[in-house]
């Protein structure tokens, strides 16, 4: 297998993102497995992807933050060189709360990753990729979710409200950037097993609304895995500006 793209995957040390970036390191990529907090696990999938015959290394950045997320690009750019595939999955959710009850802080914590940290990720990608700056082109997969549909009424409308916004930049910056060799669509998850549910206070979570979802079960990180990997193949050649669900029906 020739190892000769190079991916950035936020938040790939869990869930989504670990399962992506195992995938990606198994599809040719070398894989950069960006994290915020959890070092080991992070360190976790990198050792999976060398000892399956990738190539991968581990960058801590807490995508929130300006300064960060530069160091974080920079990393890639000297580790592997032209960045060609940018998936915008780090995410976070606070505890189950009306919105009369939500802080400033909260929002802003919420706001600030959602939002502000996967914009400025796609400005980094996009600078790179380009061909209107001497860039060879390349994919965006933005990590959504079905709450941009539902609004996530009594848990967290919030993080619902900072999905639509990434549904939105999708579909700008997917038209902004189609001339220059870009590709940008997203993926909406539905209900995944993942920790983030532990996040938000009821780990359960999946299992206690699967009965609501069509295809009665909740989803595996490596069903989205397999969607955000073929959205950055050339299989998807002629998609862009996508929404694609991969919620079981709901
Ligand atoms: P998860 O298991 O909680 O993992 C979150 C990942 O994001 C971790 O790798 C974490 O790194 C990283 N992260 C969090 N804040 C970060 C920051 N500020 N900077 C850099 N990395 C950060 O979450 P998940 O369920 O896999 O979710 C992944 C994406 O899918 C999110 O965007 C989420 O909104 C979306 N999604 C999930 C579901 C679901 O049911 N699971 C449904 C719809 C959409 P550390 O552990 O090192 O902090």
């Amino acid at each position: 297998m020739a190892i000769d793209k190079v991916i950035l995957i936020t938040g790939g040390s869990r869930g989504i993102g670990a399962a992506t970036a195992l995938l990606a390191g198994r599809s040719g990529y070398r894989v950069c497995v960006n994290y915020h907090r959890d070092q080991a696990a992070a360190e976790q999938v990198v050792t999976a992807i060398r000892d399956a015959g990738g190539s991968a290394v581990a960058v801590r950045a807490d995508i929130s933050s300006e300064n960060d997320v530069l160091r974080l690009f920079e990393a890639v750019d000297k580790e592997f060189g032209a960045l060609c595939a940018l998936v915008n999955n780090a995410g976070i959710l606070e505890k189950q709360s009306r919105l009369s009850d939500m802080s400033a802080a909260r929002l802003q914590r919420v706001f600030a990753t959602n939002v502000a940290g996967s914009f400025l990720c796609a400005r980094e990608a996009v600078r790179r990729m380009s061909t209107r700056n001497g860039g060879a082109g390349g994919a965006i997969v933005n990590v959504s979710s079905g709450a941009s549909k539902h609004g996530a009424p009594n848990e967290y409308i919030d993080y619902a409200a900072s999905k639509g916004a990434i549904d939105t930049m999708t579909l700008g910056l997917a038209k902004e950037v189609a001339a220059e060799g870009i590709r940008v669509n997203a993926v909406r998850p539905g209900l995944i097993y993942t920790d983030i549910h532990a996040s938000g206070g009821e780990p359960g979570r999946v299992d206690r609304l699967s009965a609501m979802v069509p295809m009665q079960r909740g989803g595996r990180p490596e069903e989205v895995a397999r969607t955000i990997l073929w959205l950055l193949s050339d299989e998807a050649s002629y998609v862009t500006g996508a929404l694609v669900d991969v919620t079981g029906g709901r």
